[in-house]
């Protein structure tokens, strides 16, 4: 048996960073930004007022000075003069600080009649401007790789960007296999059930910027085994579900090692999962996953998601883990790592209850995945435990 951080390493070697293309702006909420990207404005470009009120020269700001109002900026319309003493020149949010000018009074601190302003409440020492550049300079860098949250998108509208690198999405092709499963939506035969992981799975990959392509299900026959593989044409990675152990009916190694793919089997020390098939088909990286439902969504979380990372350009990471206190105690784990289903609540994390690795309602149910190392011992409430938060 090899260990989980073994097993990753294998998959990362497989997982080469798909290419780059370029998106509109609009469409790069998410993506993984592939190429540092620099600003082609400074913001703000001038000094701009942050109220709505009176530039004014910031010395003559006393309580009961007047002033004689002599133009007006709005954002988008600078005001074209010099300010002079004793002059003010109305101002709105945005808008260009005058020449001369370097405070900005605010208007519920004057009082106005005609063309002349008096201030009737102490204006305080703020000057309430932006200076030129306060945000950002012209040639700042927004870093890559990193996935663009919608304030980095605003970020890079800011500073010009309207074309951005980002990796392609990898297409992802899905492949569930055994007689007993039908798609949801379908009536299942007296002894069949729903296939649930390839839908999960999905769901997951999506999520991570991917584009999962659920093919037919795959009969426990070569034939069908065959025919479904052959469907994984422009896929930049094939995932197989189920059928890679050693059971009569575990077809997936054979056929794939028929149709030239080279190979490797693991056993890994882990719960659940265990069985674990990679390698390439015809170039395209493929992984086995155990069919068991949450043997799959916590492999799709410990292998699938770091690999799409990495091929995604994010780097070989392993899902990030936080040290969280129990509020229930924990039995002694066995000799393999254990990923348990858990609930994190209020700072603190406990077991979700049943851990059998066919219980998906006990999945749904968790928000998180308690990390045991092999053979760790009881752990009572307020112990410390390496924990891996759902999405
Ligand atoms: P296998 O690895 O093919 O022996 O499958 C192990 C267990 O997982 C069996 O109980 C299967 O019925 C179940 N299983 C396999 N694939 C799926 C799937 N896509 N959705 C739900 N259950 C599955
Ligand atoms: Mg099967």
């Amino acid at each position: 048996m090899i260990t989980v951080a073994q097993a990753l390493d294998h998959l990362f070697a497989l997982a080469d960073p798909v290419a780059v293309e370029t998106v509109p702006l609009r469409a790069a909420g998410g993506r993984i930004l592939a190429e540092p990207v620099t600003a082609r404005r400074t913001q703000p470009p001038f000094a701009a007022s942050s109220m709505d009120g009176y530039a004014i020269k910031g010395v003559e700001a006393d309580l009961h000075a007047q002033f004689k109002v002599v133009g007006e900026a709005a954002a988008g319309h600078r005001w074209q003069g010099t300010l002079g003493a004793g002059q003010a020149v109305r101002i709105f949010t945005g808008a260009p600080v005058p020449e001369g000018a370097d405070k900005i009074v605010i208007q519920e601190d004057v009082t106005r009649s005609g063309d002349l302003i008096t201030i009737t409440d102490d204006p305080g020492p703020k000057d309430n401007i932006r200076p030129a550049g306060v945000d950002f300079a012209e040639g700042m860098e927004l870093e890559a790789p990193r996935r663009l949250s919608p304030g980095d998108v605003a970020l890079l509208a800011a500073m010009n960007i309207a074309e951005v690198p980002v990796r392609r999405k990898p297409v992802v092709a899905l492949i569930s296999t055994g007689d007993e499963l039908v798609v949801p939506g379908e009536t299942p035969g007296p002894d069949q059930i729903i296939a649930s992981n390839t839908f999960g799975l999905s769901a997951m990959l999506e999520q991570l910027g991917a584009v999962p392509r659920i093919l037919p299900i795959a009969r426990d026959t070569e034939a069908s085994l065959r025919t479904v593989l052959g469907l994984t044409e422009g896929a930049d990675l094939i995932v197989t579900i189920g059928g890679a152990s050693v059971g009569d009916h575990d077809l997936v190694a054979g056929v794939a090692a028929g149709l030239g793919m080279e190979q490797a089997f693991y056993k890994v020390a882990m719960r659940p999962g265990k069985p674990l098939m990679a390698g390439r088909l015809n170039g395209v990286p493929m992984v086995g996953l155990p069919g068991n439902p949450v043997s799959a969504m916590v492999c799709g979380t410990v292998f699938l998601t770091p690999m799409l990372n990495a091929m995604l350009g994010l780097g070989q990471r392993t899902a990030p883990r936080v040290s969280l206190p129990l509020s229930a105690p924990l039995d002694a784990n066995g000799p393999r790592e254990h990923y348990m289903r858990a609930i994190v609540e209020a700072g603190n994390v406990r077991d979700a209850g049943l851990q059998d690795s066919s219980l998906l309602s006990v999945l749904a149910r968790a928000n998180a995945l308690i990390v045991r190392p092999p053979n760790d011992p009881p752990r009572p409430v307020g112990a410390p435990v390496d924990t891996i938060l759902l999405g």
